[in-house]
């Protein structure tokens, strides 16, 4: 996905952890995702309309633990990296820890 460039402000404040801006995926942090994804996937084809082109999103998503009886996920999460079909939007996900994108 496009990441969009802002002209420089060295007086702007920093963005903080809990802001969009701070959590956005660099782009060696993209790189370490295509690399991984390159060395483990033995198809690039989207399993549901069969091209191969993909789009690394500029964020992580998070998916919460299963609670049985409940609507809310349990405290434990499982970031993880998404690829989009670039056709017909299926998304991919492999995990972050493994990739190294978080501790
Ligand atoms: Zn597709």
């Amino acid at each position: 996905m496009q990441q969009m460039q802002r002209p420089y402000n060295p007086h702007a404040p920093r963005p903080q952890p809990t802001q969009p801006e701070a959590r956005k995926l660099t782009a060696e942090d993209k790189q370490k995702i295509g690399d991984w994804v390159a060395s483990k996937c033995t198809s690039h084809d989207c399993p549901v309309c069969g091209q191969n082109s993909w789009a690394i999103g500029d964020y992580l998503i998070q998916n919460g633990s299963y609670v049985a009886g409940s609507s809310k996920p349990g405290r434990a999460s499982y970031p993880a990296a998404m690829l989009m079909c670039s056709n017909c939007a299926y998304l991919r996900t492999f995990m972050a820890a493994p990739i190294g994108l978080v501790e």
